[in-house]
C-alpha cells in the first residue's frame, strides 16, 4: 500500500510526499514519483496529511469506557431535563441494569420520585458536576440497603424528608453507600475505552492506572487490543505482575505513584501556601516512592509519578536524582503543572520524560488565577519545559478531559495564562507522536521511516479521519 500527501516523518527527512507499507512495517519513504516507480503494483491512497500514529500519553481507558456508557448531563440545571434523559436511557437498557451519569448542577436538591417515574425498573445513580453530591432512585437505595434507619455516614449526609425518609439525594461521603453496590467496571469498559481512542486516530495509549493489568493481558492474549498499550501498574498490585511485553501490543512497563492531588480541590502540594494558608496534600509519601520505586526499578519496571504542585515536583525530582543510578528506563513525571525556577534547573541531567496535558489549561486557567495569584508564571510552563530538551509527551487524562487532539492543540498554541509559554502546532504533533514514543521507551515508534511499525494517523482539515494500525487501513 502506498499512501501519499503531506507525510510528516518526524525524522531528519522532514516532510516527504509518500510512504510505502509492506505488511505491518513501513518499507520506504520518498517522493511520489520514486515510490510509484519502485512499487508499480501498489494500491495508492491520498490523504491531506499523514503522520506517525498518535499516542495518547496519559489516559485511564477503562474509566473512559465507563464514562462513554454513562449519561453526559453537563450543562443541565433542571432536574426534569435530567429525568428525561434517564427515561430515554431506560428504554434502551434491559431492566435491572444500572443507569449512571453526571455533570448536572441544580439549585435545589431533587427527590427520588422523579427518577422512579423515569426509570422504575432500573437502579439510577447520578452525580453533580463537582461529584460532591449524588441523586439516586428508590431501586438504587434499596440495593444499597438505605432506609430511614440508616445513619448518616461520617463525612456524609442522607438528605431526608419531614418523616425522616431518605429523599434519594446524597451529600459527600454518603454517595459511597450507593457506589459500593454498583457493578465495578471490567473488561467490557476497558475494551470500549480503547476502541473509542482507536476511532479517534490514536494507535498507542499510555495507561496510567486504575485498572487491573490482567484485563489488558486477556485482550493481548486474544489479539483484541485495538492500540499498542503502554501499561503503568497501580502501586498496590505491581508485585503480582511480570514486567515486559505480551506479544507486540502490550508492554507492562512501569509502576505509578501519586505525589499529590490536584489544583481544583486544593490538594496539589505547594511550596507557597494557598490563600487560606494550606499547602495541599502529599499522597504517596516521598519516602514510600523512594523505597517502592527502588524495588520496582530493581524488578525491571519503570517509574511514573503524578506531581502537580511545586512541592510535589520538587520532592519527586529529588527521588529521581537518587534512583537514577539504578534505573534502566526513562522516568516519567506526570502533569508537572506548577514548576519553580529552582526545579527547572534540577531537570537537567535526568533521564526523564515530561508527560503533560495542556488541555487542562482550558478549565484550570481561572483556578490558577484564583488559587495561585502572583504565581501564574509557574503554571503550565510548556515552553520552559520544552527548552530543557527532555522528551515531552501529550495526553488528555481521559476521563478527566475528552481525548481530543484539537484541545491540546488549542491550549498549547494559545496559552491562556502566558502566551510566551505557547508551543507551535509542529511541536504539539511531536509531543503526541515522537515525544510520546520516547517517553514510552519505544525508540522504533513515533517516526515514519523504513523498518518502523506501520502505525499511522491520517488527517483531513487538521483532524484525524482514520489510521493505519499494524499495516491495516481503518477509516
Ligand atoms: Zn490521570
Amino acid at each position: 500500500m502506498l499512501l501519499y500527501g503531506r507525510v510528516e516523518t518526524m525524522t531528519e527527512a522532514g516532510q516527504v510526499e509518500a510512504v510505502y507499507l509492506e505488511g505491518d512495517r513501513i518499507a520506504d519513504v520518498g517522493s511520489l514519483q520514486d515510490l510509484s516507480a519502485r512499487y508499480p503494483g501498489a494500491k495508492k491512497q491520498f490523504f491531506e496529511q499523514i503522520t506517525p500514529g498518535l499516542h495518547e500519553a496519559h489516559a485511564h481507558p477503562q474509566m473512559w469506557g465507563l464514562q462513554l456508557d454513562s449519561l453526559d448531563l453537563e450543562g443541565l440545571t433542571d432536574p426534569q431535563a435530567v429525568a428525561q434523559q434517564v427515561a430515554e436511557k431506560a428504554r434502551a437498557l434491559p431492566p435491572g441494569g444500572w443507569i449512571r451519569g453526571g455533570g448536572y448542577l441544580f439549585r435545589a436538591y431533587p427527590t427520588r420520585e422523579l427518577l422512579d417515574a423515569a426509570a422504575p425498573h432500573h437502579p439510577v445513580f447520578l452525580q453533580s458536576r463537582d461529584r460532591h453530591s449524588g441523586w439516586a432512585n428508590t431501586r438504587a437505595l434499596e440495593q444499597a440497603g438505605i432506609t430511614a434507619q440508616t445513619p448518616d455516614p461520617p463525612g456524609g449526609v442522607l438528605v431526608r424528608d419531614a418523616q425522616g425518609q431518605p429523599t434519594g439525594y446524597l451529600l459527600e461521603a454518603a454517595q459511597e453507600l450507593v457506589q459500593r453496590v454498583m457493578p465495578k467496571p471490567g473488561l467490557a469498559e476497558l475494551e470500549r475505552g480503547l476502541h473509542d481512542l482507536a476511532r479517534r486516530g490514536y494507535t498507542a495509549v499510555h495507561h496510567m492506572g486504575w485498572c487491573h493489568f490482567s484485563l489488558a493481558e486477556q485482550l493481548a492474549e486474544s489479539g483484541r487490543l485495538p492500540v499498542r498499550l503502554w501499561w503503568a501498574l497501580d502501586r498496590d498490585h505491581w508485585r503480582e505482575a511480570r514486567p515486559g511485553w505480551r506479544g507486540d501490543s502490550l508492554e507492562i512497563a512501569a509502576v505509578k505513584f501519586f505525589a499529590d492531588g490536584a489544583l481544583g480541590s486544593r490538594t496539589a502540594w505547594m511550596v507557597e501556601p494557598y490563600p487560606d494558608g494550606s499547602h495541599g496534600l502529599a499522597l504517596d509519601a516521598l519516602e514510600l516512592i523512594l523505597s517502592e520505586g527502588r524495588a520496582a526499578l530493581e524488578a525491571g519496571l519503570g517509574l511514573v509519578v503524578h506531581a502537580i504542585g511545586t512541592r510535589a515536583v520538587q520532592g519527586v525530582l529529588e527521588v529521581f536524582h537518587q534512583l537514577q543510578p539504578i534505573s534502566r528506563r526513562i522516568f516519567r513525571l506526570e502533569h508537572a503543572q506548577h514548576v519553580r525556577d529552582a526545579e527547572l534547573a534540577r531537570l537537567a541531567g535526568l533521564n526523564l520524560a515530561l508527560s503533560l496535558q495542556p488541555m487542562h489549561l482550558l478549565g484550570d486557567a481561572e483556578l490558577v488565577r484564583f488559587h495561585l495569584k502572583g504565581q501564574e508564571h509557574e503554571a503550565f510552563r510548556l515552553r520552559d519545559l520544552w527548552k530543557t530538551g527532555l522528551p515531552v509527551a501529550f495526553g488528555s487524562d481521559a476521563p478527566v478531559m475528552k481525548p481530543l487532539y484539537e484541545l491540546n492543540l488549542q491550549a498549547a498554541t494559545q496559552h491562556p495564562l502566558n502566551p510566551a509559554q505557547s508551543l507551535t502546532p509542529a511541536e504539539v504533533l511531536w509531543a503526541h507522536t515522537r515525544g510520546a514514543a520516547l517517553a514510552a521507551g519505544w525508540p522504533q515508534h513515533g517516526q515514519i521511516r523504513p523498518e518502523a511499525p506501520a502505525d499511522l494517523t491520517l488527517w483531513e482539515n487538521g483532524r484525524p479521519v482514520g489510521r493505519v494500525f499494524r499495516g491495516g487501513l481503518e477509516l
